[in-house]
């Protein structure tokens, strides 16, 4: 249990958001810091079920915003951050059906603007780098070249290291079960029955984050899991595919890559569910190789290796959330995390940290992650 009555700042949950944020919380002085983790491992939900990708291309404006100004973090890491590199720079396909293939084609300049490398290729250009595709099937992608294949393991574990160094305290197998609530105002958790005071308490428990802000009383933002699943499987005869990029399409609804010695595919489906530890479904599964049998026949597996699915939650518009509670002061949002909390955290958690330390921040506009823009 937690070795004091009272902190700073409480983390409820240790995944990927919570550890980036007690990192740049240890980057700005503060390390009187608790974070609290249901489960007796780390990386047990979200964090540890990822695609482990670094893509930056997103149809919604304010992510794809937020994922540019976070990858030069990950592409090169602050000295002395991790023991080994955290991104394997592979490049990212991102291929589109004609309707879709126009827009992004628009956004091409504003991407440029916001200084990220990357070149609109042709079908045959596309399928020059993933030799497996159809060509026919897809309007044009974007190539980012910058873009890869992430150790999220070493990603949190690099933010923890900086986080305990400056004083922080993890605790394993600690639920928070309820919140202590003063005039008005949180003021700490309740764990295995004992209180724990906090200047601030921050709600970073990814699926469950919603559930925890009501029990708190906190603002009612309908935060949605959706499940998501990732099967692997053995790589193409004749083919060697360890140089192709991570490849995504819009029109087929799959992405995939190659994978220490196998190939990864996402189906990328989106069933909303409670949150929970999913399973797999078959009929899910047998659907997105029946899309990839159009894509990419020469890949369709006969047999599969392993299988998994994790939940990615999102708020209504799908962009974070991020700041102290307009109705609940004391009580501070870290959720929402949707499909890129791994990829988005060296700019999420360093707002958040911002925000608790210094009240702004001027590594993004706050207020298009603040709670309060579902008031
Ligand atoms: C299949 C899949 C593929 C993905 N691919 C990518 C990708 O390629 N790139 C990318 O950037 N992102 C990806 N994501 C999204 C990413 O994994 C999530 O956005 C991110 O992990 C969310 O982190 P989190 O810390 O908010 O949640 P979690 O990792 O779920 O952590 C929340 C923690 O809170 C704990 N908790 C809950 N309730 C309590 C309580 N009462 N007391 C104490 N602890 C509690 C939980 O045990 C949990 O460990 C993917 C997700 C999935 C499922």
């Amino acid at each position: 249990m937690a070795e004091r009555a009272g902190y700073e700042v409480v983390i409820v949950g240790g995944g990927i958001a919570g550890a980036s944020l007690a990192y740049f919380l240890a980057e700005l002085g503060l390390g009187d810091v608790l974070i609290l983790e249901r489960e007796a491992n780390l990386a047990v939900h979200s964090t540890g079920r990822s695609a482990a990708t670094l893509s930056v291309i997103d149809e919604v404006p304010t992510l794809q915003e937020i994922l540019i100004a976070a990858a030069p973090f990950l592409r090169s890491q602050p000295p002395g951050f991790s023991e080994h590199p955290v991104l394997r720079v592979t490049g990212a396909v991102n291929v589109f059906e004609e309707e879709s293939w126009e827009k992004v084609r628009t956004t091409l300049p504003a991407l440029a603007e916001q200084g990220l490398e990357c070149q609109a290729l042709t079908p045959t250009q596309c399928a020059a780098r993933v030799p497996v595709v159809d060509p026919d099937t897809f309007a044009g992608g974007l190539f980012v070249p910058g873009d890869g294949r992430l150790d999220v393991h070493e990603i949190l574990s690099s933010y923890y290291r900086r986080a305990r160094a400056a004083g922080a305290e993890l605790v394993l197998g600690a639920e928070v079960e309820s919140f202590v609530v003063e005039a008005g105002r949180c003021v700490g958790v309740v764990v295995a029955g004992r209180e724990v005071r906090a200047r601030l308490v921050v709600d970073a428990a990814g699926a469950w984050a919603g559930v925890l802000a009501r029990a708190a009383g906190a603002m009612d933002i309908p935060l949605r899991p959706h499940r998501r699943t990732i099967v692997t499987f053995p790589e193409p005869e004749g083919v060697d595919p360890s140089d192709w990029p991570f490849f995504a399409s819009d029109a087929h609804h799959l992405y995939f890559a190659p994978e220490a010695g196998e190939m990864l595919l996402s189906p990328m489906d989106e069933d909303e569910m409670a949150p929970c530890d999913p399973k797999p479904d078959d009929e899910v599964i047998a659907a997105g190789l029946d899309r990839l049998s159009r894509l990419a026949p020469g890949l369709v597996p006969r047999t599969l290796k392993r299988r998994w699915s994790g939940l990615r939650t999102f708020s209504p518009d799908r962009v974070h959330v991020v700041g102290e509670d307009p109705t609940l002061p004391g009580f501070f949002w870290l959720a929402g995390q949707g499909g890129c909390g791994i990829e988005s955290s060296p700019l999420i958690g360093g707002v958040a940290a911002d925000l608790i330390v210094h009240g702004e921040t001027r590594r993004f506009d706050a207020k298009r992650l603040a709670p309060d823009r579902f008031a």
